[in-house]
């Protein structure tokens, strides 16, 4: 089974990239030197939330210990220091994702947000009765619940591409799935329970040949490898700043230009206007016409931050990292008897998703907490996959560019205890 995994033969790339000096990088996350129960911390719930590193709270601190005031509005120092360094963000991560524009760059308050803005504004008023709204069966809650909502409200259909039973996505069906009435493509780049990466080119380009948008759920792969949004070419692009080494509260928004323009607002309030009388509104430029209210400043300046920590890192370097941890960590469960790994698609990101006969995960969770590993169990907000998969919840670890072989090494070893403990 092992060799089924493209991703357990280090590519030649991989070898050749620069490596990342991983207890420098364990320094910038104290979080990681704490005790738990006693026991050195293994953190492995990475794709729930990652930690973050002392340049982020750095930043954070310094917003508010030294130039703590609102943005856009102020004349003084303070405002116009607080302004420059929420846009100087922005184009952090315009970088990041390589849009053409900051004006495509709108931060919300995460993914779940970016999705429910793209559902009310452009959704609201682009889906018509009997309208289709193609997703996936690996689909996150937050990349399933707005579109449903909206197709029971406006009477379209929601139809959902298979998946294969090693966690693949079911691209021939996907092109045939597209019909006359499709008018949007939302799929999750990486999914959260399984790692499987989806070819989210090849997904819009399919799509756009029939003249349909796409929406791509970045939440779990921003962390993990370059995102090119022009390269993509999706229409849209969400992701949280929480699971990239950021605050929580905080994310983006990218859409390109003319779907934005074309958009209406969907939240009303200060800051997204140009002038108001009580007969008219006059709304604000890009991006500020989807930002209405005084946003999260200093999540937005941690976010940016965290972008700059990725990129001083490298992709290269994170991608040899991980993926040298997903290699192992597989390796090493799948020597457990009784263990059986739940998605194994050829192209993963570090996740690892297992359950083990006879033992529920949420057992497993409670056991491995004692012995210091922090893993997530459950149906990760993904319970139409669970159901396809015919299991009702698993155990993952998912692996950061700061984990070491060590902390797999405490994992494997906590699980034997556990199984110990069942028998
Ligand atoms: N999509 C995916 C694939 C996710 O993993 C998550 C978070 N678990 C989300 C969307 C939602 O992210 P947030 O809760 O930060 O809005």
């Amino acid at each position: 089974m092992a060799d089924s995994f493209a991703t357990l033969k280090a590519s030649a790339a991989e070898m050749a990239a620069g490596s990342i000096d991983i207890e420098r990088c364990r320094d910038d996350f104290p979080v990681l030197n704490r005790q738990v129960h006693g026991k050195p911390l293994a953190f492995l719930d990475n794709a729930a939330s990652s930690q973050m590193p002392e340049q982020v709270m750095r930043a954070h601190t310094e917003y508010h210990s030294r130039y703590h005031a609102n943005v856009h509005r102020g004349v003084h120092l303070l405002s116009q220091e607080a302004t420059e360094a929420m846009e100087g963000s922005r184009e952090t991560l315009r970088e990041l994702v390589n849009a053409r524009s900051t004006k495509e760059i709108i931060f919300t308050s995460g993914a779940t947000d970016a999705i429910n803005l793209v559902m009310q504004s452009w959704g609201r008023a682009n889906i018509r009765e009997g309208d289709e709204i193609l997703i996936s069966t690996m689909e996150h809650h937050s990349n399933i619940v707005p579109w449903r909502m909206l197709c029971d409200e406006k009477g379209a259909e929601l139809k959902v591409i298979p998946v294969s039973d090693d966690g693949v996505l079911d691209m021939e069906a996907y092109a045939s799935m597209i019909t006359d009435r499709t008018r949007l493509v939302g799929i999750v780049h990486v999914s959260n329970t399984l790692g499987t990466i989806n070819p989210v080119a090849e997904i819009t380009r399919i799509a756009h040949e029939r003249g349909v948008p796409v929406l791509v759920d970045g939440a779990q792969a921003v962390s993990h490898m370059k995102v090119d949004v022009q390269k993509i070419d999706c229409d849209f692009y969400v992701t949280s700043g929480h699971k990239m080494y950021g605050p929580t509260g905080i994310g983006i928004l990218y859409g390109k230009q003319e779907h934005l323009e074309k958009m209406p607002p969907w939240r009303g309030g200060g800051d997204m206007i140009l002038s108001v009388s009580f007969e008219e509104v006059l709304y604000n430029d890009l991006p500020y016409k989807f930002e209405a209210g005084t946003p999260n400043i200093s999540g937005a300046i941690g976010m940016g931050k965290a972008a700059e920590y990725i990129m001083s890192v490298g992709y290269e370097a994170i991608h040899k990292k991980e993926q040298e941890l997903l290699r192992y960590a597989v390796e090493q469960l799948q020597s457990i008897d009784g263990l059986r790994i739940i998605g194994t698609a050829p192209e993963k990101s570090s996740v690892v998703s297992f359950v083990i006969d006879g033992i529920h995960p949420h057992d497993i969770g409670t056991i491995l907490d004692l012995e210091g590993v922090a893993v997530r169990t459950g149906h990760h907000c993904t319970q139409p996959l669970m159901e396809r998969l015919g299991i009702v919840a698993t155990t993952r670890a998912s692996m950061a560019m700061y984990n070491r072989k060590e902390d797999i090494d405490q994992l494997v070893a906590a699980l034997h205890k556990t199984i110990e403990m069942f028998r």
